[in-house]
């Protein structure tokens, strides 16, 4: 099939995800602009793990719904939703629970895992290609657990997880010691990742932004989208809130956890909730956090701690609160205080920096990557919840692929957009 050149696509949001869409984009040719109402990579995708950790389920899982309804009355819980009345949130809530069963794990498997090894791949070819200074290491991670009880259903879901063609290993307690000496004598075992890497993930936004630049794509920050200029039909540029209006073929939305409401105002039933997750970064030094050489996931409390340039990021938990920033102290401090359970020398670390971010989760914890079939011309790619810095340029790739090919070179229908 001809098709005739894009001439200009207009990238909504600079986050990883809109950010890996432009490179690929520009780097086929495209003419991209990149719309970015605060600063490129500053939202969820500034401060997150920075664990890629392909083959991982989402967080639909069998037992999620009695975790998350004890974990109403417990702020400090991993998963924590805050209660309050919002029927979207209680909608949400129901689909979620509808899809937490082995059945929908599986099916979201089948598009997830391959997804993982294809994004994986391309992180190796990106840094390489590229020249990427991003402190990427490919050396896996470790998930680590105190209790039986933990280790056990970790093992369980490790072996789902072997079926998709990745190779985690168990470990006894002695076993991740000698690997890794910073894992205390509390910790009884836990599974080794190989396939998971680790970057500081603004560094690779940033970097990724600056490759694309040479490729000819204007990043205009400070630029809020409002709406889509549609003209017969078809999507034909878009309306910035200063008034201005800019020409397009082609519009991708990638605005994260703020999606929603920009395709509410479209009529697009789009079922996003916001998932707040903290970080706290501590120095690496003698009697403050510990020198990992490794990423180690604390099992029981979903805590992620990833050695970066001189500190350590502890991140994590889930925390369904609504679009906002607000710091809950509490929870903040859980993640060094669960950290000095697992790990040696955690007392006295030195805090350089704290930070909360808004995961964009659908209810089915899968993606929305895809063409707006009621909207020619619109294409959406947010809603990877934990994964997005995972399947940030996986991604991209299969944006450029809608956008220029007219459909994707990986079977991606279970991502549709209009899914909901
Ligand atoms: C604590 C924590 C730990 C995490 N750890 C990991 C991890 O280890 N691995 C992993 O894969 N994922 C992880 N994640 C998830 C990951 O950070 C997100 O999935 C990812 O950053 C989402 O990227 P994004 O580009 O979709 O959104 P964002 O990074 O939020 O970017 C969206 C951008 O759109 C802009 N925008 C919004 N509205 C408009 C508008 N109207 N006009 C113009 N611009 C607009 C925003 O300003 C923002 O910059 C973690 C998340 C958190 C919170």
């Amino acid at each position: 099939m001809t098709r005739s050149p894009v001439r200009h696509t207009i990238v909504v949001g600079g986050g990883v995800v809109g950010v890996c869409c432009a490179y690929f984009l520009a780097k086929r040719g495209a003419k991209v602009t990149v719309l970015e109402r605060d600063q490129i990579g500053r939202a969820a995708s500034f401060g997150n793990a920075g664990c890629i950790a392909p083959g991982h389920p989402p967080i639909n899982k069998p037992g999620r719904v009695r975790q998350a309804l004890k974990s109403l009355f417990h702020p400090l819980s991993p998963l924590y939703v805050a209660p309050r009345f919002d029927p979207a949130l209680v909608k949400w809530l129901w689909s979620f629970s509808r899809t937490c069963t082995e059945k929908h794990v599986e099916i979201a498997m089948q598009s997830l895992a391959p997804l993982g090894h294809a994004s994986r791949a391309l992180f190796d070819e990106l840094v390489e290609a590229e020249k990427l200074r991003c402190w990427f290491s490919r050396d896996g991670y470790y998930e680590i657990y105190l209790t039986e009880r933990g280790l056990e259903s970790a093992k369980e879901e490790m072996r789902m997880i072997s079926r998709y063609g990745f190779h985690p290993e168990v470990l006894s307690g002695a076993e991740l010691r000698q690997r890794e000496p910073a894992i205390n004598d509390r910790v009884l075992g836990g599974i080794f990742y190989p396939e998971a890497a680790t970057i500081n993930p603004y560094q690779f936004v940033l970097e990724i932004a600056r490759r694309t630049e040479r490729h000819g794509t204007k990043f205009r920050t400070t630029s809020e989208f409002v709406s889509l200029r549609i003209v017969n039909g078809r999507v034909r540029g878009v309306q910035l809130e200063n008034g201005e209006s800019i020409d397009a073929d082609s519009v991708v939305l990638t605005a994260g956890a703020y999606s929603a409401p920009l395709l509410h105002r479209l009529g697009i039933r789009f079922p996003l909730q916001a998932a707040k997750g903290y970080h706290r970064d501590c120095e690496t030094k003698p009697g403050g956090a510990p020198l990992l050489s490794h990423a180690c996931v604390l099992g029981e409390n979903m805590v992620f701690c990833t050695p970066m340039d001189g500190f350590v990021r502890f991140a994590g938990t889930l925390e369904l609160s609504g679009v906002n920033h607000e710091i809950r102290r509490p929870r903040l401090e859980q993640l060094t205080k669960a950290a000095s359970r697992y790990l040696q020398t955690m007392e006295d670390a030195t805090v350089k920096s704290e930070w909360c971010g808004l995961r964009p989760c659908l209810p089915d914890g899968m993606p929305a990557v895809g063409p707006v079939s009621r909207y020619p011309g619109l294409f959406v790619a947010t809603g990877h919840a934990m994964m997005g810095l995972t399947l940030g340029p996986v991604t991209g790739k299969l944006i450029a692929e809608h956008v220029l090919d007219g459909a994707p070179s990986m079977d991606i229908s279970a991502l549709r957009p209009d899914r909901f």
